[in-house]
């Protein structure tokens, strides 16, 4: 039975892809030798890398813009303490908008002083703060463009001075922004992009640099970048895969034409959550995420009905987050519209049976 795999990470990736990733572990670009068995040092792979590399800045419209794409490891998480290392001096701000957020800023302030520029915390994350002020002279300011666990998702993004930082783990690729307002966007592989191993990174290569303390190698982008992101060995296997996503979604026109799919997938699923009385949405509506949608059943009751339908109809990850309950539907750039009309049959068949 063909799977609908809703989950919220890693995440289903095109078929095309793992079909491709999966001949190359066999016999990579037909050298009769595996990708995961040759030097990453070989003219075949430092071509990956660089193919890699270079699609990211061209699919974000950073091309010759002083920018550097990076494919790091030690997933998003440890990004939140490379980001601090590299820029935190003094102060930084931080917009918490979820646990995510709260992670970041845990190891933020390992390294200076933090200031929480706002935070939803007082409605367990189902909105993203508004009005909030942005003190002058921070070192940067933090913010996290899609709560993948609350299903809220940053529309707009605040003006400030000081060089902007995003986590866009669980949206990158899926929506078109000025990519320019960022001066580093860091991304863990594995919502969008990839397997798990790899870690996007995106930096404006002049705000490197100005921080007083050593920086281990390991953790110092300037290095990576010196490196051509092959200071040590990379994560062969999720480079080359993230690179033939990337492909994909080029050949697919980009990040428009993926905006429009994956708007018409939120459509979908947003409008069966409003008029369905079987369920509630989690996320206040002006901030809901377009890659992940959080609800609830109106009554608990039909929680065993809904599972079991689900099963049947061959619906994968649904199950919400620990910390939110209910359900989650994350619908990532690889997931098709079609799966998402399964998924909103099913709910509005509960409807007809509750
Ligand atoms: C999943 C996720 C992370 C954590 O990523 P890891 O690669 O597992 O460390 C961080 N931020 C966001 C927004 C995420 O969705």
């Amino acid at each position: 039975m063909k799977k609908h795999n809703f989950s919220a990470g890693p995440c289903i990736l095109p078929k095309e892809v793992l079909l491709k990733a999966s001949e190359a572990v066999m016999d990579f670009n037909s050298s009769g030798l595996s990708l995961i068995e040759i030097s990453h040092r070989s003219k075949d792979f430092v071509a990956v890398m660089d193919r890699a590399r270079d699609l990211t800045l061209e699919l974000l419209d950073l091309k010759d813009k002083g920018y550097q794409a990076l494919f790091l490891q030690g997933g998003a998480s440890t990004s939140f303490l490379i980001t601090a290392y590299n820029l935190l001096e003094k102060k930084a701000g931080y917009l918490n908008t979820g646990t995510w957020s709260t992670k970041a800023i845990k190891e933020a302030k390992l390294f200076g002083e933090v200031v929480e520029v706002g935070s939803s915390k007082d409605e367990n994350f189902n909105y993203i703060p508004k009005g909030y002020t942005v003190p002058k002279g921070l070192d940067y300011l933090h913010l996290t463009s899609n709560n993948t666990i609350f299903g809220t998702q940053l529309k707009k993004f605040p003006k400030t001075d000081a060089p902007l930082v995003c986590d866009m783990s669980s949206d990158i690729f899926s929506r078109q922004l000025d990519f320019s307002q960022f001066d580093l966007i860091y991304a863990g592989a594995q919502k969008n992009m990839g397997p798990a191993g790899t870690t996007l990174v995106v930096v404006k290569e002049d705000i490197l640099g100005k921080v007083s303390r050593a920086i281990p190698s390991m953790l110092d982008y300037k290095v990576h970048i010196s490196k051509d992101s092959m200071f040590n060995t990379p994560p062969v296997f999720a480079v080359y895969t993230s690179m033939l996503t990337l492909e994909w979604l080029q050949n697919l026109g980009g990040i428009e034409a993926i905006e429009e799919i994956n708007d018409k997938k939120a459509r979908l699923i947003y409008s069966e959550i409003d008029l369905n009385p079987v369920f509630e949405g989690y996320a206040k509506k002006e901030d809901r995420s377009n890659m992940n949608a959080t609800f609830n059943l109106a009554d608990p009751k039909l929680k065993d009905v809904f599972d079991q339908m689900l099963v049947e109809a061959g619906i994968n990850g649904l199950n919400g987050h620990r910390s939110v309950g209910g359900y989650r539907a994350s619908m990532y750039n690889a997931l098709s519209l079609e799966s998402v009309g399964v998924l909103v049959d099913v709910m509005s068949e509960l409807e007809r049976k509750g």
